[in-house]
């Protein structure tokens, strides 16, 4: 979902591989790194397994196709592109961030294009998931941190999320949906009350933009964010500036104006400067890449950004 920003801490976890805070790649990532404005934004997630095999060691979770797609129609297993450990990324804390395949937006700048295709997944079943987040329960406890579901498009996979929120919420672990609210009107009153924290990108604010930039509508996301507003779950609000796409200074109001309209949950807004380091999966996937000349913003134009959400009285990283 935020595939359309990434970060340049590489926290890669293969399928058939745990990070664990011991791992250099973890340990070494020191306050500075944390908190350097690219270091959130900039990972370029490894081309998704194709197959439906199981974890190293793990048993195939399905003999069956009708049994796996009964257990994703029940939120017993979705299909799972893969996951990985990270630090002051995708929510506080340290986060398992859970790339779910499959995405209905088309966004030019998306960096990851492979986690819009269903097919780039592994089926995971709710035991194997619940198991790595148990595993993990005492990093999130000691950083404030806990699980992310991003993508694609989580909210394609909800009933899995719902009962792997609903399960987290027993055992007292931190939630995070990554989202671009598409889908929000498939969601439950009861799954968004429980929550966390919904990281809500808003990719443009002007209607003609945003069909030209997702191929998509932007309401839903407008009426997916005044549900959370009514609910009272916290928001953050994630907005990418691309050159010559979203960075018309009528758009930037418009999107402050929408994230002004949910200022009650709104706890930031992270204006998230455009990058290319997702420019090589669009020809690996064969998808035509159409920013192949887009220059990132200069950091006057991300704070000038970042200023306009400050206007309406918001907190913008
Ligand atoms: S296409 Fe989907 S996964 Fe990629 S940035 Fe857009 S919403 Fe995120």
């Amino acid at each position: 979902m935020t595939s359309s920003t990434g970060r340049s801490i590489k926290a890669e976890e293969p399928l058939d591989r745990e990070a664990t805070a011991t791992d250099p790649a973890v340990a070494s990532r020191g306050d500075g790194e944390r908190k350097t404005e690219t270091a959130k934004r900039q990972v370029v997630k490894p081309l998704g397994d194709v197959t439906l095999l199981p974890l190293r060691g793990e048993l195939a979770p399905f003999g069956a196709r009708s049994d796996e797609l009964e257990a994703l129609r029940a939120g017993r297993a979705a299909q799972v592109h893969s996951w990985e450990l990270v630090t002051a990324v995708d929510g506080p804390g340290t986060r398992l961030s859970i790339f779910f395949s499959g995405c209905p937006l088309r966004c030019v700048f998306c960096h990851n294009p492979d986690t819009m295709l269903a097919h780039y997944g592994t089926i995971r079943t709710f035991e194997q998931v619940t198991k790595r987040l148990r595993r993990y329960r005492s990093i999130f406890a000691a950083s404030g941190g806990g699980v992310t579901f991003t993508g694609g498009e989580a909210m394609q996979q909800l009933p899995f999320i719902a009962n792997v929120t609903a399960w987290c919420k027993e055992q007292g672990i931190h939630t995070a949906l990554d989202t671009s609210g598409y889908l929000g009107a498939h969601a439950r009153d009861e799954l968004l009350a429980d929550l966390d924290l919904v990281l809500l990108d808003v990719k443009s604010g002007d209607e003609e933009t945003y069909r030209r930039v997702t191929s998509r509508e932007l309401a839903p996301t407008i009426a997916f964010g005044d549900r959370l507003s009514a609910l009272g779950t916290k928001i953050w609000v994630r907005f990418v500036l691309v050159p010559g796409w979203t960075d018309a200074p009528e758009n930037i109001e418009r999107v402050a104006d929408i994230a002004a309209r949910w200022s009650n949950v709104v706890e930031r807004v992270e204006v998230l400067p455009f990058h290319q380091m997702g420019r090589e999966k669009w020809s690996q996937v064969r998808m035509e890449y159409r920013l192949g000349d887009v220059e990132p913003p200069t950091p006057e134009a991300t704070q000038a950004a970042r200023e306009v959400f400050r206007s309406r009285g918001l907190q913008a990283y």
